[in-house]
């Protein structure tokens, strides 16, 4: 969906077709505050609930997601251009795989836990799992219903409410998302959408929410993170990523092509785990480079009538992008072997295209792409692949195809990424049981799994005796009280002493 500035209106248009499809207002600062607001109210209420009865909840609202997939499919081939099985599998699907998860988890996750500290025997110690209030969410337009909602909903199983702040360029689909919210009897403060561009952003930061999670751009990113800092309001960064995929010389070269074909060109590349390197081991670089060719000339541009594989650019400034990356590759020497430029047709379409002869220092290595451009290199050897792979200051994702899972594992765990995937393309973020986040300038903290969803909680200790202690080391400070403290941490921490044993072996 594309945009033109008009004060206080989003303007939403079709990147199929390029015909405006909605007109929809801006939320302005205050109208943030209010949503947070009622929110709040919203939450005391839903936080009541305990955590099993919130989780039947969540799978009444799964009911309606399913039964609604036609109609959000919809909304995402017209407002992103996106082919209809894409809609129905990777953002219903997946959106309705993660609530099945955490209904399932939820409340073995976060029951409260209870120990024997080590040391204060005489204590017992409580750890409570307890919802934050509101969390503001700010996402971006490339997968415009499962990002978000995959993180709101975490948010809710939690026991938050949640503010969602769409990008500007697809926010027809959370409006949508929320009419079927709405629609299953859920409270409807409990679950708000403030539709509007980067001021609106900024207001959700700096509204009194007690969390962001915020997935976009490093550069937007950052200027997030600070307003976070400056508000003191923790955040997840899930930023950009440019994955590496390792072509180990014993792959399975038939697979490794297709892979790389649907990993590059699903969603018109426009996604954070697409594979944006393509690292061959040089005995099986030739054939690879066919295959990917002879695959990606098959695919079919198109949208929004009829069967299609590959659909438009969001906007026309990604096809800027490519273009301009295309053009430093070529003039440093790459080969162009198919695509290279913006179809010929009308909408926002770029040719799926592959550049073989890549070098590290060609900015198409360095620099996301988030588009249908497939840049392949020659390495000598796995070491070679890992040192390009890690050179680099994204680590968000990454491949690896060898016929052997154990030499593959070893590579995956000198990566610099947050994710690793062998022998298959995205199913990572197809898993909502794993954490899933970046190192290095790809961000921090984590979406999904049981990590994601006890960080949606802010943690409790509540500190009990178990039976009163000989002593309590108090006032007064005394030279006999100094000698028995000393006397004590060296019968506990010393390895000489008999004593030691107490405070567990190791
Ligand atoms: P942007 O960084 O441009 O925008 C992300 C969101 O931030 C949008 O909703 C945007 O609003 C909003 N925003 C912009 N300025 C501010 C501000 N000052 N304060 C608060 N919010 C603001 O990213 P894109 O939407 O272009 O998405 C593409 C990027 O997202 C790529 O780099 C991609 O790699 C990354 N991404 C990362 C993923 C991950 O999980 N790590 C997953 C998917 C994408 P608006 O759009 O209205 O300007």
């Amino acid at each position: 969906m594309n945009e033109r500035i008009d004060e206080g209106m989003i303007e939403c248009i079709a990147p199929s077709t390029g015909e405006v499809i909605e007109r929809i207002p801006v939320t302005r600062p205050e109208g943030v505050a209010a949503a947070v607001a009622r929110a709040k109210v919203a939450q005391e209420k839903w936080a009541k609930l305990s955590v099993g009865q919130r989780c039947a909840h969540m799978l009444e609202l799964r009911e309606h997601l399913v039964g609604a997939t036609d109609r959000l499919a919809n909304v995402l081939v017209r407002e992103c251009g996106k082919p209809r099985q894409e809609g129905v599998f990777h953002e219903v699907g997946l959106l309705a795989s993660l609530v099945t998860h955490f209904a399932r988890r939820a409340p073995k996750l976060l029951e409260s836990r209870s120990f024997v500290p080590g040391v204060l025997k005489y204590r017992r110690s409580r750890v409570y799992y307890e919802p934050r209030g509101v969390v503001g969410i700010i996402s971006p337009w490339n997968f415009p219903l499962l990002i978000p909602f995959a993180d709101a909903f975490t948010a809710l199983f939690a026991g938050n409410g949640v503010v969602v702040k769409p990008s500007e360029h697809a926010p027809l689909i959370a409006l949508e998302m929320k009419k079927i919210w709405d629609e299953s009897g859920l409270d409807p403060d409990l679950l708000q959408i403030v539709p509007g561009r980067g001021a609106t952003g900024q207001a959700l930061v700096e509204s009194g929410v007690a969390k962001i999670v915020f997935t976009g751009g490093v550069e937007t990113g950052r200027r997030v993170a600070a307003a976070c800092g400056a508000a003191l309001v923790e955040c997840v960064m899930e930023l950009g990523g440019k994955a590496p995929v390792i072509v180990c010389a014993d792959a399975d070269v038939d697979l490794t092509a297709r892979a790389i074909t649907f990993g590059g060109f699903f969603n018109a590349g426009q996604a954070c785990i697409s594979m944006e390197r393509v690292l061959a081991h040089e005995s099986v670089y030739d054939q690879l480079v066919e295959r990917v060719v002879e695959h990606t000339r098959a695919l079919r541009l198109g949208g929004p009538e009829g069967e299609w594989d590959v659909g438009p650019l969001i906007f026309p400034h990604q096809g800027t992008v490519a273009e301009t990356l295309i053009r430093d590759a070529l003039a440093r020497g790459a080969e162009l072997r198919t695509g290279g430029k913006r179809a010929e047709r009308s909408g926002d379409f770029f040719e799926p295209t592959v550049l073989a002869a890549c070098t590290n220092e060609m900015r198409v290595m360095r620099e996301e792409i988030f588009g249908p451009v497939l840049p392949v290199m020659k390495v000598r050897d796995d070491e070679h692949a890992i040192e390009v792979a890690n050179s680099i200051p994204l680590g968000l994702n990454a491949y690896v195809f060898s016929k052997k899972t154990a030499h593959a594992r070893t590579l995956a765990r000198r990566l610099e990424v947050g994710s690793v995937v062998i022998n298959d393309v995205l199913s990572d973020y197809g898993t909502p049981e794993a954490p899933f986040g970046g190192v290095k300038n790809s961000g921090y903290g984590r979406t999904h799994g049981e990590e994601a969803l006890r960080a949606m909680c802010t943690t409790k200790h509540v500190s009990e005796d178990r039976f009163a202690p000989p002593i309590r080391p108090w006032f007064p400070y005394t030279d006999l009280s100094e000698g028995r403290v000393r006397r004590l941490v060296s019968a506990l921490f010393s390895k000489k002493s008999a004593l030691s044993g107490l405070v567990g072996r190791i």
